[in-house]
């Protein structure tokens, strides 16, 4: 029985997604009339509006896809291959003052300096990020700017 096509939820938001995941081209042609792009369901689930289930191509090659002259495999393979683009947001970078001897700067964002020794000369950074993309995230490394001085 075929599934229920179901909306999807924050259409523009996605759509702004599936369109930087291709980089605003057509990843079977060169096509980069982005506004004509149409959201293909890889699984042909219509109700599975999840991102890895969806693809923004042209017209043309959605007729395709859909008519079977493109197949599946083809179109699975095609998602896969695309560049992994994660889009991480720094929702906020806060100093645990209440654990440690660094505080903010009133004026400058992100930026820390020690005050004293106690309770902890060590600075306790809180990082909230936003992941944006269907991506997982692996943290390899997160860059610290010394010596910030006014
Ligand atoms: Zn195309």
């Amino acid at each position: 029985m075929a599934k229920e096509r179901i909306k999807i939820k924050q259409p523009m938001k996605v759509r702004s997604i599936l369109q930087k995941e291709i980089n605003s081209i057509c990843p079977f042609c060169d096509s980069t009339e982005v506004e004509y792009f149409e959201i293909h369901h890889i699984d042909e689930d219509p109700s599975n509006n999840e991102i890895e289930n969806l693809l923004l191509i042209c017209p043309t090659h959605h007729s395709k896809i859909t008519k079977g002259d493109i197949s599946k495999e083809i179109v699975e393979r095609t998602k896969k291959s695309l560049p992994i683009k994660l889009q991480i947001e720094v929702a906020s970078i806060s100093i645990d003052h209440n654990n440690c001897s660094w505080v903010s700067y009133d004026d400058v964002k992100h930026a820390f300096y020690q005050r004293g020794n106690e309770p902890s000369p060590f600075p306790i950074i809180c990082f909230s990020l936003i992941n944006h993309s269907p991506k997982t995230i692996l943290f390899t490394e997160i860059e610290l700017k010394e010596q910030y001085r006014i």
